[in-house]
């Protein structure tokens, strides 16, 4: 008879870890406390599923900072390079776009996603919605609450793939980690990951350019720095460049209460260049209008340098050309907090990997496997949220089945 697994969690490392299993034999459901699978993953695919990146593998390891020497022997098993092989054998070749991330001709999620549920079903795997895991009963069976009311299974094994407690409303809400706590499994703390911060702006300056994008700036937080954009929200800061700097700028928040990030607006000229175009003659125009046509400043922009200003008692106007144009690219933006987790792209913190073997498998807990985000790595946006993911649930797919044949 077929060894029955249990894989709890419908996201891309639950259902990675589904694929492995019956690839390798054993009888497997999904449970999920959705109604539907992946709904991060379709998430995720609504601006375009950047499923991985194409740089070299020894770059790509290093996003992942401190768990880079943890999660490396499950990514070189399953490269970025087998990822897009994957996506391609399921009918979505992948393009590697300018920046070098990966994504499926389609660009969206939704048609990978319905390809490999389709895939998951012909090969048997079976599929329980609705069904919220709360914890394991007096015997170690997994109980669970569902629309017709508690139900208690039994599993030769299983895998826990729950994700982060980001974006909650799509089904991961980090609700495990007091489950796994009471079992005395070390958890790093969730916090948010590629998350916006907290800036103090005036009523002012939100009501006039909350959404708007400062495009083409760079931004840099002590020594790290970069290129990129980000958007002003009614409660402070977000974007591509923040979360590139996110893990820095929370760790400082944390620790001192505020961050303190630069903002260059006009990053391609250099101060020199940027004084000269400053020194012309602003004849009768509004010092608003001489910005925006000597240095090409958008609104948003101008209208964050004047926040500045305001808040430091600078008065711009008088400014000497060099210091406007050092501050046009220096322009100092105070974070005083980390917006909340329910809106981070991700999550950091989790389940400790000293609590878990070379299996995936939990060292308290024989027979329990876990993968995905509920581990505690972090990494920037790229794709390498997504490999992580998926190659971590083949790592603990692949250590389930021996762990089964032992
Ligand atoms: C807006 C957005 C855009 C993103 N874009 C990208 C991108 O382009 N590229 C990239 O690499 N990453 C991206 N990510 C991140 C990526 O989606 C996640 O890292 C990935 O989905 C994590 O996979 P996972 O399987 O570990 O967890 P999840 O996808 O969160 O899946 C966990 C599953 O577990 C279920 N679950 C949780 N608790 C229980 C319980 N108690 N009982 C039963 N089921 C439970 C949930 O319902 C969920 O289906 C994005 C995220 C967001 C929010």
């Amino acid at each position: 008879m077929k060894n029955q697994v249990a894989v709890i969690g419908a996201g891309p490392a639950g259902l990675m870890v589904a694929e492995v299993l019956s690839r390798g034999g054993a009888a497997v459901t999904v449970y999920d406390a959705m109604p539907s699978a992946g709904r991060k993953f379709l998430m995720a695919g609504r601006g375009g599923l950047n499923l991985t990146h194409s740089e070299p593998l020894p770059e790509f390891l290093r996003r992942y900072g401190a768990a880079e020497a943890r999660l490396a022997p499950s990514i070189s098993a399953f490269m970025p390079t087998a990822l897009r092989d994957w996506s391609e054998a399921l009918g979505q070749p992948t393009f590697v776009g300018s920046s070098g991330r990966v994504f499926p001709q389609a660009f969206k999620a939704s048609p990978l996603l319905r390809a490999w549920l389709r895939r998951l079903d012909e090969s048997g795997v079976q599929f329980a919605f609705r069904h919220r895991w709360i914890g394991w009963d007096s015997e170690d069976r997994l109980n669970f609450q569902t629309p017709n009311g508690p139900q208690v299974m039994a599993s030769s094994a299983s895998v826990l793939a729950l994700g982060g407690a980001s974006w909650p409303r799509l089904g991961s809400d980090g609700a495990w980690v007091d489950v796994l706590a009471a079992k005395r499994v070390h958890i790093a703390p969730l916090r948010p990951a590629n998350s916006g911060f907290t800036v103090a702006w005036s009523e002012i300056f939100k009501d006039r350019f909350e959404g708007q994008a400062l495009k083409g700036i760079a931004l840099s937080f002590g020594a790290h720095s970069v290129r990129g954009e980000a958007m002003v929200t009614r409660g402070g800061i977000e974007g591509g460049g923040i979360y590139a700097l996110s893990s820095v700028l929370r760790e400082a928040v944390i620790a001192d209460g505020k961050a303190a990030l630069n903002v260059a607006l006009r990053p391609d000229l250099g101060v020199d260049e940027l004084t000269t175009k400053l020194a012309a003659s602003r004849g009768k125009q509004s010092f608003s209008n001489f910005l925006r046509k000597a240095v090409h400043l958008s609104p948003v922009a101008i209208g964050l340098l004047l926040e500045v200003a305001i808040a430091e008692g600078i008065q711009l106007a008088s400014l000497p050309s060099e210091k406007l144009a050092a501050l046009i690219n220096a322009v100092p933006v105070t974070l005083n907090g980390v917006a909340p987790i329910g809106r981070a792209i991700s999550t950091a913190g989790g389940i400790s990997f000293d609590e878990i073997d070379d299996a995936f498998m939990l060292k308290r807990m024989p027979g329990t496997f876990v993968a995905g985000e509920m581990l505690d790595w972090e990494a920037p946006t790229g794709g390498y949220l997504l490999q992580a993911s998926f190659a971590t649930g083949a790592a603990a797919g692949e250590g389930a089945l021996r762990w089964l044949s032992r």
